[in-house]
């Protein structure tokens, strides 16, 4: 099976876009992901998984904190900046949940500190133990076969 095929089957899923923002030394670094899910309920957990070469991995390893941020419909140049495919681009400003920096407008911001580190091949999943969540009425960026999508697009899905 080649790289391709792992891809094309793998952008079958169809997700949300994240933003995951953490802070070392004052200074804030975000990363755009959709590879995140919910964990477990009682205690609050999450995960993500980033990348060897991801600058993201070291700087959480360092701040042992993070958000994640589930972009809204209106929000796909924030995931086209924070994936290093938009260079021109006013600064993004952050705001702060549980002292840890959030993306505003986001559909949920959800602050984590980390609970575990895995290293599974060429990406590490990192735990995330949630410590607080702010969420807002808007509908999520849809992530699918390698595009941006909306809900709205369409027919409205019948039961
Ligand atoms: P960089 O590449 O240095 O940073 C990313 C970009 O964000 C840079 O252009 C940087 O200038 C900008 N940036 C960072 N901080 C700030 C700031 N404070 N203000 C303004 N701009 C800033 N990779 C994974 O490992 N896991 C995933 O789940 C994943 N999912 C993805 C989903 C989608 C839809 C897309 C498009 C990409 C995904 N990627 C994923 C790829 C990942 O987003 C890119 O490889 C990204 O460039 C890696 O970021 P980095 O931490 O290495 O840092």
């Amino acid at each position: 099976m080649d790289d391709r095929q792992f891809r094309n089957a793998m952008g079958k899923f169809a997700t949300g876009v994240t933003v995951i923002a953490t802070e070392v030394d004052g200074g804030v670094h975000g990363m755009t992901a959709n590879a995140f899910m919910s964990v477990s309920l009682n205690p609050k957990l999450v995960v993500i998984s980033l990348a060897e070469k991801a600058q993201m991995l070291e700087k959480i390893k360092k701040s042992k904190t993070f958000s994640v941020n589930i972009l809204s419909d209106d929000q796909r140049e924030l995931s086209m900046i924070f994936a290093g495919q938009l260079k021109e681009h006013e600064e993004v400003v952050f705001e702060r949940l549980d002292g840890k920096p959030v993306i505003p407008s986001a559909v949920a911001q959800i602050a984590c500190k980390v609970s575990g580190e895995y290293v599974e091949g060429d990406h590490t999943l990192i735990i995330g133990k949630v410590t607080d969540i702010h969420l807002e009425e808007s509908d999520p960026l849809i992530f699918y076969s390698g595009r941006y999508r909306s809900l709205s697009e369409g027919q409205p899905a019948t039961l």
